[in-house]
């Protein structure tokens, strides 16, 4: 029988990917608001939705996964605040998945090029300048920045349905690009099915997910939220594809997050595979993925970064200092919150003032977002660098613009940064 992708809302009861219910639970982050329901001030005196935040991992595929779902529509809502265009780095590494993927398959101009998750059309604006004809599909009102930057998007959650519309009006793909929205989509089984359908035969789906190895290599507990279902090994999307008659011909590891895998999958079984397939799977063997004993080593460290981080915070206030947040990635709520930094610890985290999520407050403790400004102005004695994963560049920035501070940095250790 096959196995059941589309996720129901709430508690799920066998591995994501492969139906086993050989599962082990890695850590319990407790009940948390999802990372991205940031808050408006008048929100602050209403209850808030909090869900169970647990890892685990799949004994015999080793997918990372959590083990609740919260419906699609509390999480990706029509505001999320999110847009890739808006840093200068994403910008330069969502272009190389267009160089990457036209590197590997050659394409006559005109071949339709369609991303799921386009967000501001950043990723097709690079397929574009290629000569390729591109259509995004985007859920929140982001779609309208792209639209009105020349990207042609439909609001809407891609599905099997909407995938039989656009095969009508658009024809059929030569490439379909997921970036980091593959791990996150509770209707994985009607995106499986609406890709194959999309997709002419030998056609290529390309995936940029979160890599369990970088995550556990470099401690990203922060990287663990409710929007982030599923944390894939290569060895998990073989077995995902498998199941859709994809052949997983290729694959390289990004660093973007803190460290990706961009994977290609190309429709139809029997394609030719690359020495990187067989390689990554061995590193992944060699690593320990397909046991249990890594994931303890990694709930242990977890748990001695946050108790490392909470101390400094507290030493720090004993002695009369001030320590702020910069940046507010979705993970900064998870490691925030599960740290316990309240306001009276924390009293702000700083962000560009170009962000839209000036003026809103972290859920849970309910941590303001203000404009770095302000932390240029008082000059704190400690910042928090909650982008830990952009640690350098950001530093680099805010330096020019004058930042004093001294820099921590939460993850993988707690130190303190000497740039
Ligand atoms: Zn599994």
């Amino acid at each position: 029988m096959p196995i059941e992708h589309d996720l129901a809302v709430g508690k799920i009861n066998c591995c994501q990917v492969c139906g086993s219910t050989n599962l082990q639970l890695v850590v319990d982050l407790g009940h948390q608001a999802p990372c991205d329901s940031l808050l408006w001030k008048h929100q602050l005196d209403e209850p808030e939705k909090t869900y169970p935040l647990r890892f685990l991992v799949c004994e015999d595929c080793s997918l990372g996964q959590i083990d609740y779902a919260v419906a699609p529509e509390e999480l990706f809502f029509p505001d999320y605040p999110y847009r890739s265009g808006i840093t200068a780095t994403l910008v330069d590494k969502l272009s190389k998945t267009a160089v990457s993927t036209l590197t590997r398959f050659k394409f006559p101009e005109n071949t339709l090029v369609m991303d799921i998750g386009s967000n501001d059309g950043t990723v097709l604006s690079a397929f574009k300048e290629r000569g390729m004809r591109v259509l995004g599909v985007e859920a929140t009102n982001i779609a309208k920045i792209a639209n009105e930057n020349g990207i042609e998007t439909l609001q809407a959650f891609f599905n099997e349905e909407l995938a039989t519309k656009v095969r009508k009006s658009h024809g059929a793909a030569g490439a379909i690009c997921a970036t980091n929205v593959f791990a996150h989509v509770a209707g994985l089984g009607s995106i499986m099915r609406g890709v194959s359908e999309l997709l002419e035969y030998g056609g290529v789906f390309v995936t940029e997910s979160h890599y369990l190895l970088d995550l556990l290599n470099t401690v990203q507990y922060d990287s663990i939220y409710h929007e982030h279902l599923r944390y894939y090994t290569l060895k998990s999307l073989i077995a995902l594809f498998d199941q859709y008659n994809f052949t997983v011909t290729d694959v390289e590891r990004i660093d973007n997050y803190g460290g990706s895998i961009r994977v290609f999958a190309v429709k139809g079984v029997g394609h030719p595979v690359s020495a990187a397939v067989r390689d990554l799977l061995k590193e992944e063997e060699e690593a320990g993925l397909y046991g249990m004993e890594v994931y303890r080593e990694f709930a242990n460290k977890l748990l001695n970064a946050r108790r490392d981080l909470l101390a400094l915070v507290i030493q720090a206030h004993t002695e009369g200092k001030k320590v702020v947040g910069i940046g507010c990635p979705g993970r900064a709520s998870t490691l925030m919150n599960f740290t316990g930094l309240a306001p009276d610890l924390v009293p702000y985290i700083a962000e560009q003032s170009t962000s839209l999520k000036l003026d809103l407050y972290l859920p849970g403790l309910h941590v303001p977002i203000i404009d770095e400004k302000k932390m240029l102005d008082e000059q704190p004695d400690y910042a928090i660098m909650l982008s830990w994963h952009y640690a350098k560049p950001i530093t680099a920035k805010l330096r020019e613009k004058g930042l004093q501070s001294k820099v921590i940095l939460p993850l993988p250790e707690v130190k303190i940064s000497d740039f």
